[in-house]
């Protein structure tokens, strides 16, 4: 099968998945074939630190269609996929995670869907989360709400990075300057026609998720940084707010001194500069969410770096963990 030029690109982040690797390959593999494409399967190897990284190699020997890129070091589910935007050589690309949560039979009806309907993004949307935990429901129902503000468009509802783009997406979501992008924001922000897929979400297959808290914040960080000055004009409010409240208590210091009683001008004091400081502290805790995005931008920092290509390397002789 010629792989130069292929229909589908298959995207997969994977860190540290060697749990579910054998299930995952098991899975895919005849299911890809199946479709009958031109396709090529590139994972992204985030920086494993376990197995991942060899068993992909392992498995691209005889899967010619299986290209591994592996990143130099962890670098997030979504450098990982802006990774895979940028190296996919197909006409459409679809994104799945390793875990299998988004069951991959219902690429081929996200394919269809996209050619028979001519439209540029098909979203797999979950039309039941039972198998995510009550936590996870209600951050993401959280996360979702806030977003479709912030964003100012129709966010799908309940979809994650399971989607189906097309070459034109990939083209223009490459091009766009900024880095630090969060996919489910940006693509429905660009606006190209849309259409949905409904699929029920499984349980992670095998393995701990990756996405740890300190990531959850990252990403919901990102999310509001990226799309809206809101907080940094919700701190402008507050400061407004605290400024009159100030006001009213010097006002209500000097009422008390005119009518001649002794003024416990201690208590003021020490509520105004409190007030003022913890203001203060907020407002600079905001801004330097901006300042650090913007600090980022302007060093132009590389989002990943390429450690090992499987294209660059046909016989995988050189692959060194
Ligand atoms: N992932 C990644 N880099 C990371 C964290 C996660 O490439 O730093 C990948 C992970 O291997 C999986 C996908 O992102 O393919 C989604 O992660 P996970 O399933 O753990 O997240 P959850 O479903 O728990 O939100
Ligand atoms: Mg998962």
């Amino acid at each position: 099968m010629q792989t130069n030029h292929p229909l589908l690109s298959v995207v997969v982040p994977m860190y540290d998945e060697e749990e579910v690797l054998p299930i995952f390959f098991e899975r895919m593999h005849p299911l890809l074939d199946g479709l009958g494409i031109n396709y090529e399967l590139l994972v992204v190897d985030d920086g494993s630190r376990d197995a991942t990284a060899a068993l992909l190699t392992a498995a691209a020997a005889e899967w010619p269609q299986l290209r591994m890129v592996r990143l130099l070091r962890n670098s997030g589910h979504q450098a990982a996929l802006s990774a895979g935007f940028r190296l996919a050589r197909g006409e459409y690309l679809v994104t799945i995670d390793a875990d299998l949560q988004d069951p991959p039979e219902v690429i081929a009806e996200l394919l269809a869907t996209a050619r028979d309907s001519d439209v540029d993004v098909v979203y797999g949307v979950r039309s039941d989360r039972s198998s995510d935990s009550w936590g996870k429901r209600t951050t993401a129902r959280m996360y979702y709400r806030l977003m479709c503000r912030l964003v100012g468009r129709d966010l799908p509802f309940d979809a994650g990075d399971f989607r189906l783009v097309s070459r034109r997406v990939v083209d223009t979501v490459n091009g766009l300057p900024d880095d630090g992008r969060v996919f489910r924001l940006v693509i429905p922000w660009l606006g190209f026609p849309s259409a949905e897929v409904k699929y029920v979400r499984a349980e992670r297959a095998a393995g701990t998720t990756k996405y740890t808290l300190s990531k959850m914040f990252r990403l919901a960080f990102d999310s509001v940084t990226a799309f809206s000055a809101a907080p940094l004009r919700l701190a402008t409010w507050l400061g407004l707010f605290g400024g009159l409240v100030c006001f009213a208590v010097v006002i209500g210091a000097l009422v008390v001194k005119l009518s001649g009683q002794s003024v416990p001008g201690w208590t003021s004091t020490v509520l105004a500069v409190g007030l003022i400081g913890a203001l203060q502290l907020l407002c600079l805790g905001l801004l330097g969410e901006y300042v650090a995005r913007l600090f980022q931008a302007s060093q132009k920092r590389p989002q990943f770096m390429i450690g090992y290509d499987t294209l660059e390397d046909p016989g995988h002789h050189s692959y060194a963990q």
